[in-house]
């Protein structure tokens, strides 16, 4: 086996590293829901020059640009001084993640417990999100129009939420099911009070639990039919190991991929071609919705930045868009050697061994993948290897275990060149998640010199 990156960075690499995971974790506390993370995005945005499409009526080389769709997705541009027919380098990444979120009805009592009903959200193994602590974030938005935004379960004095598991003196019945059923979906619901109205004899919990939400937040029972509330492990983004190797946290699939790509975004110099950040929303169900890749706003947002730079026509558009190169970042499956019958050792990403990237994802034969031209591959080795980025080519697990899917064969649609490349991750999925703070280094630093030394041949 090579070396681990820890193995051959410098000091001053080091230093690098810690300064950005460190500022990587501040941003997944930052960012628990897609809309928390457009919030932020847009506010680091603003701060490193980026200003919003929309308020800007002629754009040129260099400008920095940004449009969010529904505060739940985002593209940034970076003009560069290349003719822009010639394409663009694009980083797209995801910001949703798996999730409970609430249902629109979602109060109700039992036995003097008052209870959130809960609609998951995205691949999960249920039975991982009993007796952890949980936090609600999100919006609700009045009949009038106004919206309060709720975070509560996160901080010291907050309380916390959960969804109860069965005592294992009593579990003799359950111990015997399935995994994907020792859980059900409609057991997920959240533990909210136990605290009766007094004076109240007909759901004296429930009701208590609304009139405290009535207090904190002005809202009412008729509200939730308008809200969207997300249900995610309460807490913070942590270090994990006695060396601090690795980051645990909720969402690093694919915050952490998002985040590396916005930092590259950021710090890259000298660019020649258009940069383009795409964070989107919805990946986890499949890319729906108008926020979800699927929808026209990445392309609107293409079309509006060529109209304010006096050069709009449909041929120009598809030209810019056909001739563009893009790495879809999103995460990879960690090679688990507690579950080493699953990975292809040959074929599976290692932790601290750089950068991860897949020719194709997809299950069953490649189906629902993307599958990047060996010419294209060619080039990216040629940019990583000039500017000393490690990398593995890499699948998920043995071929007929499973796989999943990204955002890739959505941009391939255009014709545009399109890859996978992220960070490998431990425990993808689960509340919490496990990345090599190396990886995640060297993702941005792939990131970095794909935006600035990517071209056209
Ligand atoms: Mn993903
Ligand atoms: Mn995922």
């Amino acid at each position: 086996m090579k070396k681990s990156l820890w193995q051959i960075y410098s000091q001053k690499q080091l230093d690098e590293l810690s300064h950005l995971t460190e500022n990587y974790k501040a941003f997944l506390d930052a960012g628990k829901t897609e809309r928390e993370c457009v919030t932020e995005i847009i506010r680091q945005a603003e701060l490193a020059g980026y200003k919003n499409i929309n308020n800007v009526t002629q754009v040129k080389a260099g400008d920095k640009l940004y449009q969010d769709w529904m505060g739940k997705s985002i593209v940034l541009f970076h003009i560069g001084e290349e003719e822009i027919e010639k394409g663009m380098n694009i980083l797209g990444a995801h910001i949703d993640s798996p999730r409970l979120d609430l249902k629109q009805n979602p109060l109700y009592e039992e036995s003097g417990f008052a209870y959130l009903d809960t609609h998951y959200y995205g691949g999960i193994k249920k039975y991982q999100w009993v007796t952890i602590p949980l936090a609600i974030h999100g919006v609700v938005v009045r009949k009038d129009g106004s919206k309060v935004q709720i975070s509560i379960g996160e901080n010291e004095g907050d309380p916390v939420f959960v969804i109860t598991d069965l005592l294992v003196h009593l579990s003799s019945k359950q111990m015997e099911k399935k995994a994907s059923t020792v859980i059900e979906g409609e057991s997920l619901d959240i533990l909210v009070g136990s605290r009766p109205l007094v004076g109240e004899e007909k759901d004296a919990v429930a009701e208590n639990i609304m009139n405290l939400l009535a207090y904190t937040y002005q809202i009412e029972k008729d509200d939730f039919m308008s809200a969207e509330l997300e249900v995610v492990p309460s807490g913070r983004a942590r270090d994990c190991g006695f060396d601090r190797s690795m980051i645990m946290a909720y969402g690093q699939d694919d915050r952490v991929c998002a985040y590396t790509s916005l930092a590259a975004m950021f710090d890259a110099e000298n660019i020649k071609r258009t940069s383009c950040c795409i964070l989107v929303d919805k990946e986890e169900i499949g890319s729906v919705g108008a926020t979800g890749m699927n929808s026209r706003f990445f392309e609107n947002a293409v079309a509006e930045m060529l109209e304010k730079m006096g050069n709009f026509t449909e041929m120009k558009l598809r030209r810019v868009l056909a001739n563009s190169k893009m790495i879809s970042s999103d995460v990879g499956a960690a090679y688990d050697p507690m579950y080493s019958d699953v990975y292809d050792k040959k074929s599976n990403p290692f932790f601290g061994y750089g950068m991860v990237l897949n020719k194709h994802t997809g299950a069953r034969g490649k189906s629902g993948s993307n599958d990047a031209n060996a010419e294209y591959i060619a080039q990216l080795r040629r940019v990583f290897d000039e500017n000393e980025v490690k990398f593995q080519l890499t699948e998920m697990g043995k071929i007929d275990i499973g796989g999943g899917g990204t955002i890739a064969y959505i941009l391939a649609q255009y014709g545009m060149e399109v890859i996978d490349g992220g960070v490998a991750v431990l425990c993808m999925h689960a509340p919490w998640e496990v990345t090599s703070k190396a990886d995640v280094y060297e993702a941005y630093r792939g990131y970095k010199a794909f935006l600035e030394q990517m071209s056209e041949k």
